[in-house]
């Protein structure tokens, strides 16, 4: 993979984009100041953007004051050659290692949650456990039952109960392992001698470049 195209540029730089829509600003691809660039929110790539190109996003103001500072501060840094740190994973805290958390109760439609059926006539009234929950009103899935609904943990970083955190080189770092796989193929990766400054969220960033024409900026999983 050498230097790419803008077309190849824009489709690789798309992947950065977030999928859910909890942060609109971070579903689109920008075009501004000739660079392309999208962000998920924990990772921030762009790419110088061969000839004339049409500057669609030169006025947002997200890409004004959130990323081009970031930009700006990447094009300061000197790089040197980066190799894949070691992978560890540890059992998520919260959920003990299982990805899912609480239990899910479901109130029994049967008695409305009250744990008792009533039946009578017009001259007594009867109320008796109901039969379809014994009582209970509810029926509730353990989170360490192997079948039923849970509820997934949504601790930062888990995935399926696991952390994923991989040791930074050269700093005392650390970095989610599934945002740098992101650049796994990438060629002659480089990271920034100094870790990155702390404009917006003061946690650290890595700040790298690619052979392939992408610049990148991963936040660190840890403050
Ligand atoms: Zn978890
Ligand atoms: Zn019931």
């Amino acid at each position: 993979m050498s230097k790419l195209s803008n077309e190849e540029l824009l489709t690789e730089i798309q992947k950065f984009k977030a999928n859910d829509v909890s942060t609109p600003e971070f579903m689109f691809t920008y075009i501004a100041q000739g660079f392309g660039i999208a962000t998920n929110g924990f990772c921030l790539a762009w790419a110088k953007l061969d000839g004339e190109q049409e500057s669609t996003d030169e006025n947002n103001t997200f890409v004004t004051n959130s990323l081009m500072p970031l930009i700006k501060n990447h094009q300061k840094q000197v790089f040197q050659p980066f190799s894949f740190p070691e992978i560890h994973t540890t059992d998520c805290k919260e959920c003990g290692g299982k990805g899912f958390t609480r239990p899910i109760k479901r109130k029994c439609e049967e008695c409305g949650g009250s744990g008792e059926v009533e039946f009578g006539n017009t001259h007594n009234n009867y109320e008796c456990e109901c039969k379809t929950c014994g009582g209970a009103g509810e029926f509730v899935t353990k989170p360490d039952s192997s079948d039923g609904e849970k509820e997934i943990c949504t601790a930062f970083n888990c995935v399926e109960g696991q952390l994923f955190d991989a040791v930074m080189p050269f700093y005392d770092g650390h970095i989610n392992p599934l945002h740098l796989n992101m650049l796994k193929d990438y060629p002659d990766l480089q990271i920034a001698v100094k870790k990155g400054d702390s404009i917006g969220i003061g946690v650290d960033k890595y700040y790298f470049k690619s052979g392939n024409g992408l610049n990148i900026i991963i936040m660190g999983s840890r403050g």
